[in-house]
């Protein structure tokens, strides 16, 4: 927002002709009348820039109000020019917004500049987003919110089992919200086994875990999801194909449905979000007899017992969530856990999932997979092989569920078409730090982007800044550092900012100061839970007076925890700060508010009982 000084050379209709002339918005308004702050606000939400003249704080701003009634034929105030046109008040803003006429008018400033070539005037849409998860989603929406008109397409290839799913890609359907939902079964499982020492008759019988009743429950809050989706587009005005695109030629895709009917679309923008899809590993039988997270949150029956391969967020949130529903579980590791994570904290994890019964083979990778009998009931025989001594190890089990890290969906694309460069060496999209590729007008957002978090609220968050930017004049630009992130593995870990082995490596040893303890959440206490497995530890850079870059919590909640500190971190919290803060009493996050030993001094931390 600029707001301009008075100006008393001119007369005052000179004066207000100069200004609607020589700014692209402007607001004629006064400074105390609520639907002139209306009208900013949605320019700010909008994040268009805009000019604002606050007549009641000029000297000649009665004159000027009276030119103004002159020029627009409108006495009251807010009163709105967009590229030298009359707009009007507050109703007629909020009206033209609604109905995307606002974002047309912002866009009669370019159009002067392509004006004389057609070619640039003359495409289907806007922008065409390819993929309908949440980072394509978040961009569609926003553009046309902005007055872009928009086309989403999404299609969704049948995994190696024959798995699909609705709109919403890989989180709504087979990511985050069906894994946390199971993670929440597998919560209530622990709550009921301490609720009888907290007075509940529950009877002596073992409680039960039923899996189809689970399941079905998790798939129709999914197909609610899907639907809300398509809702949502259509209310935006957001032209919705279930179709697989690939680039045709310049500023063209091709899309084709699920009955093979094809359709080519032009647009003077693209955004690529097409996500990742589970790999597998190139072993006998690893395609034709395992399942990957793709399969798993909506297979038929519960997968009984279970050889989880993989070592990262999925396999091992997989894995707590499988043995929390009682079954047996074994991981086989090909060499660290939960690898680009704090090693410290990854081999909690571990250890807390070992006394929970789940068995790690480590370190080890899987040769072949067979199956011992036809049928559905037959066994995945799986023959592996250590990896320190080479010895050749046996298992049998009702399912091997592969986590082995996830491929790009950029192979059918046809990038090339247009000059969009891959990484050669893992097929994810180079893109700059305004997720633009090699080719001008394609953009990219998502677990698509080379080297960028693969989460969620990222796709997300970079979707609508992009989109902000391409049609809402923003500058904005996504800030993908200090990003918090939980793992489920039952006992949550949220961190924020860097492992303790990072932070040494960036800042050097000496540099580092680090304070943790171990703790016991009041509500174990009663059932005396795990004692000493809750861990809180904050990593701190001595010549920047402490100033915390990581944050690490092995918790009840963790996630929680973690995303109320990223934002003090975010900030640039230091040791001082934390200390200052009033914890929140009984708490698990009010253990950062306390944090007095540090790893240097080798005093004991282990969990006090107040
Ligand atoms: P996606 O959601 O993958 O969507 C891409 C869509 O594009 C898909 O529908 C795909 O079929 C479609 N598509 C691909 N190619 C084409 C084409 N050529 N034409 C048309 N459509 C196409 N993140 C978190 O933040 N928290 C979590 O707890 C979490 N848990 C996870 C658990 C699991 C098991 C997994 C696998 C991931 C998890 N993630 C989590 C990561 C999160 O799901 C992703 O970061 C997020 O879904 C990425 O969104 P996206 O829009 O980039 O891609
Ligand atoms: P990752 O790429 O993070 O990890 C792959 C794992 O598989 C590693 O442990 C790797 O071992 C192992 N591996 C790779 N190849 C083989 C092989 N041939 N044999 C045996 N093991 C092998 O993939 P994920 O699928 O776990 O996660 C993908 C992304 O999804 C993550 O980056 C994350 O951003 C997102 N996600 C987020 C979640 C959350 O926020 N809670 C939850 C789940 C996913 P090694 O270390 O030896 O290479």
């Amino acid at each position: 927002m600029t707001s301009i000084a008075p100006r008393q050379q001119k007369n005052s209709r000179e004066l207000v002709q100069e200004y609607i002339n020589h700014h692209r918005v402007v607001i004629f308004s006064n400074s105390t009348c609520p639907d002139c702050v209306k009208v900013k606000n949605l320019f700010i939400q909008l994040a268009v820039e805009f000019t604002v003249i606050e007549l009641n704080q000029m000297e000649n701003g009665a004159a000027l109000q009276n030119a103004l009634e002159e020029i627009s034929n409108q006495r009251t105030l807010p009163n709105v020019f967009i590229n030298k046109t009359h707009l009007g008040g507050c109703d007629a803003t909020e009206r033209a917004h609604q109905e995307n006429r606002l974002a047309a008018m912002l866009r009669a400033g370019e159009e002067e500049v392509t004006a004389g070539h057609p070619e640039l005037e003359s495409y289907d849409y806007d922008l065409v987003v390819i993929g309908g998860g949440v980072g394509g989603l978040a961009a569609s929406k926003e553009a046309a919110n902005l007055g872009a008109k928009v086309a989403l397409l999404d299609f969704v290839k049948p995994s190696e089992r024959g798995t699909t799913w609705g709109l919403g890609g890989t989180c709504v359907n087979v990511g985050c919200i069906p894994k946390k939902l199971m993670h929440q079964a597998t919560i209530l499982g622990h709550s009921l086994e301490d609720a009888r020492q907290f007075g509940w008759n529950i009877g002596d019988s073992p409680v039960r875990h039923d899996w189809d009743t689970m399941r079905d429950g998790i798939q129709d809050h999914i197909a609610v999801m899907n639907r809300a989706q398509k809702d949502d587009l259509r209310s935006k005005k957001v032209t919705y194909k279930n179709s697989y695109a690939e680039f045709m030629g310049p500023h063209k895709v091709k899309c084709t449905d699920k009955y093979g009917r094809m359709q080519e679309l032009t647009a003077r923008y693209f955004i690529l979000a097409p996500g990742g899809r589970p790999r597998y590993p190139d072993i006998p039988g690893a395609r034709e007899f395992g399942i990957t997270s793709d399969d798993l949150f909506s297979l038929p029956h519960s997968p009984g017992k279970t050889l989880v391969v993989g070592a990262s967020y999925v396999a091992i949130e997989s894995a707590g969530v499988l043995a929390g529903l009682g079954l047996d579980v074994t991981v086989m590791v090909r060499s660290i856990l939960l690898r680009g994570f704090d090693q410290q904290m990854a081999e909690m994890i571990g250890d807390h999932m070992t006394k929970h019964n789940i068995k790690f083979i480590r370190p080890c990778v899987p040769t072949k997979v067979e199956k011992t009998d036809s049928g559905d009931s037959g066994l995945l025989h799986v023959t592996a092989t250590m990896q320190d001594d080479g010895t050749e190890v046996v298992g049998e089990y009702n399912t091997v569920m592969f986590a082995v890290g996830r491929e790009p969906c950029t192979k059918g694309l046809r990038l090339d078409t247009v000059g969009v460069k891959v990484n050669t060496q893992n097929g994810y999209i180079i893109a700059s730090d305004e997720e633009q590729t090699t080719c001008p007008y394609v953009y990219a957002v998502g677990d698509i982007l080379d080297g960028k978090p693969q989460l969620k609220p990222v796709a997300i968050q970079a979707g609508q800044l992009l989109a902000m930017r391409l049609f809402g004049n923003s500058k904005l630009k996504m800030d993908y550092t200090s990003v918090g992130v939980a793992v489920f593995a039952p006992l949550e870990y949220g961190t924020v900012g860097l492992s303790e082995e990072d932070a040494i490596k960036t800042y050097g040893d000496s540099n580092i100061e680090v304070y943790h303890t171990y703790f016991d959440p009041l509500e174990w206490t009663v059932p005396h839970r795990d004692e000493n497995t809750c861990y809180a530890k904050l990593v701190c850079l001595a010549s920047q007076k402490l100033r915390v870059v990581g944050l690490h919590v092995l918790s009840p909640n963790a996630g929680e925890i973690t995303q109320g500190f990223a934002l003090g971190m975010k900030l640039g919290a230091t040791k001082a700060d934390f200390d200052n803060l009033v914890g929140i009493h009984p708490t698990c996050a009010e253990i950062f508010t306390g944090l007095t030993k540090t790893k240097s001094s080798g005093v004991e931390v282990a969990a006090s009982a107040c």
